[in-house]
C-alpha cells in the first residue's frame, strides 16, 4: 500500500520526558508505516530549549503562522528543581506560555469519551469543552516582594505624559504585589474564538468572571463578550439554536456540577488552567484531555492536556515498563494531521486521522488499555498493558481499517 503524501508541512515541536518517549513511538508504530510525514522539526525538549536560549521556541512558534498547523508534545515548565537537573542557564519560561502570546489564540481542551469510564459526575453525560483565554494575566504578571514601610502605586503614564495613579496599599509590614495586564484586543479575539467555536459545534456557550468583585478587569471581559455577542452573533445563535450565557464564576462552577456538559465553557485565563484539570480528572483521566490552541486568524496548535509524566519518565529511565496513557497525545497528532488535510484538500490525510481515533478507541473499549483507565474502567474484560503494547494493539486494529 503506497503511504499518504503531504503537501504542506507541519510543525512539529518535540518536547520533554515521558511524552518524548511516547512521541517517538507514536510516530514509528502508528504513523510512519502509513504517512509519508512532512514535518518541520522543532526540539522544544529542554536541553535544546537552554542551549538555544529558548529561540526555538519563537521560530517554532513563528514556523505555525506561516504553515498553519502545529503539533505540540507536553514539555517541562522550568522551575528551581529543573533548573537545577538540567543545569539550566536560566529558568526559561514556559513554552506554552510564548506560543500563545505569539499565535494569541484560545485554546479549547475536550475530553475523549469512552464506553466503560463513566465521569464522577453521574450527571455529566456530554464532554465539556474548556475554552481558556491564552494570553495575559497572572501568566504574562510582573511581581514584587515589598518590604515593611513602602507604599505600592499603580501608575499610568499616558502618551502625552499625564499620569494616572492610585495606591494598591500602604505597607505597614512586608508583603507582595502583583501587576496584571490584558488587551482588548486579545479579548475580542478571545470572545470570537468562542463564539466561531460554538457555532461550529452547535453548542451553547457559557461565559463567567468575577466582575462583582473585579469591576474594572474582570468587567472588561464581561463587556467585550456582550457587545461582541450583541452586534455579531445573537441572530446567528439563534438560527443554530444556540444560546449564550454569561454568569459569575462561582455560580459557573456550582451549575457545571450539576450540568448534562455538552457545552463550551469559556474561562479567563487562570481559571481555564484550574478548571481544565477539575474537569478532565472529573471525566476520568487527565491522560483523555485533547487541547487545541486556536487563533483568530484560524491557525491551529494541536496537544495534549497533560504534562510530561515525570514519575513515569523516572520509572522508564530505571528500566522499567511503564504504562503511560499516549491517547490525548495520539490525538493531537489525529488533529494535526486532520486539519492539515482539511486546509490542504488532502482526503486520504484525512480518512486515515479519521480510523486512528477510531482504532485507538476501539482498543479501549474492546478492555486494553493503560493502568491509568484500567483502575476507572467498568469493562469486565479489561487487561491493563505497558506504553509501547498499547501502541501495537492500536495498531493491530488500525492496519484492518487501513485495509477496507
Ligand atoms: P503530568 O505530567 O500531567 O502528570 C501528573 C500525573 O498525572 C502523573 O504523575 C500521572 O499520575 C498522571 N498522568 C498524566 N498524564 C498521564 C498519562 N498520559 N498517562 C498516565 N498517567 C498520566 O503533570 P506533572 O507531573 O505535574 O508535570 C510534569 C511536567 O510537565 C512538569 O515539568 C510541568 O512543567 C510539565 N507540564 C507541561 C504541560 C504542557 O506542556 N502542556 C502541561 C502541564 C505540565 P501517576 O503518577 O499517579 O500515574
Ligand atoms: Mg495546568
Amino acid at each position: 500500500m503506497a503511504k499518504i503524501q503531504m503537501n504542506t508541512p507541519l510543525v512539529e515541536m518535540d518536547g520533554d520526558e515521558m511524552t518524548r518517549i511516547l512521541w517517538k513511538e507514536i510516530k514509528e508504530i502508528l504513523l510512519a508505516p502509513y504517512v509519508d510525514l512532512n514535518t518541520e522539526y522543532y526540539d522544544l525538549g529542554l536541553e535544546n530549549r537552554d542551549a538555544t536560549n529558548d529561540q526555538v521556541t519563537v521560530d517554532s512558534a513563528e514556523a505555525t503562522k506561516k504553515y498553519g498547523v502545529a503539533v505540540k508534545c507536553a514539555t517541562i515548565t522550568p522551575n528551581a528543581a529543573r533548573v537545577k537537573e538540567y543545569n539550566l542557564k536560566k529558568m526559561w519560561k514556559s513554552p506554552n506560555g510564548t506560543i500563545r502570546a505569539i499565535l494569541d489564540g484560545t485554546v479549547f481542551r475536550s475530553p475523549i469519551l469512552v464506553k466503560g469510564i463513566s465521569p464522577f459526575l453521574s450527571t455529566w453525560k456530554k464532554p465539556i469543552t474548556i475554552a481558556r483565554h491564552a494570553y495575559g494575566d497572572v501568566y504574562r504578571d510582573v511581581e514584587m516582594q515589598v518590604p515593611a514601610g513602602a507604599k505600592a502605586e499603580l501608575v499610568v503614564t499616558r502618551a502625552d505624559g499625564t499620569q494616572e495613579r492610585v495606591t494598591i496599599h500602604d505597607f505597614e509590614t512586608p508583603g507582595v504585589i502583583q501587576g496584571m495586564h490584558n488587551i482588548d484586543k486579545s479579548i475580542e479575539s478571545f470572545a470570537r474564538s468562542c463564539f466561531n467555536y460554538a457555532l461550529d459545534k452547535k453548542e451553547d456557550l457559557w461565559f463567567a468572571t468575577k466582575d462583582t468583585i473585579s469591576k474594572k478587569y474582570d468587567h472588561r471581559f464581561k463587556d467585550i463578550f456582550a457587545e461582541i455577542f450583541e452586534s455579531e452573533y445573537k441572530e446567528k445563535f439563534e438560527k443554530a439554536g444556540i444560546s449564550y450565557f454569561y454568569t459569575l464564576i462561582d455560580d459557573a462552577v456550582a451549575r457545571v456540577v450539576r450540568s448534562e456538559g455538552g457545552y463550551i465553557w469559556a474561562c479567563k485565563n487562570y481559571d481555564g488552567d484550574v478548571m481544565s484539570d477539575m474537569v478532565a480528572t472529573a471525566f476520568g483521566s487527565l491522560a483523555m484531555m485533547t487541547s487545541v490552541l486556536v487563533s483568530p486568524d484560524g491557525i491551529y496548535e494541536y496537544e495534549a492536556a497533560h504534562g510530561t509524566v515525570q514519575r513515569h519518565y523516572y520509572r522508564h529511565l530505571k528500566g522499567e515498563k511503564t504504562s503511560t496513557n499516549s491517547m490525548a497525545t495520539l490525538f493531537a497528532w489525529s488533529g494535526a494531521l486532520r486539519k492539515r488535510g482539511e486546509l490542504d484538500g488532502n482526503e486520504a490525510l484525512m480518512a486515515f486521522a479519521d480510523k486512528l481515533e477510531k482504532a485507538s478507541i476501539q482498543t479501549i473499549e474492546e478492555g486494553v488499555m493503560t493502568g491509568d483507565l484500567y483502575t476507572l474502567s467498568t469493562l469486565p474484560n479489561k487487561v491493563s498493558v505497558d506504553s509501547e503494547t498499547f501502541l501495537h494493539e492500536i495498531n493491530k486494529r488500525l492496519a484492518v481499517l487501513m485495509a477496507d
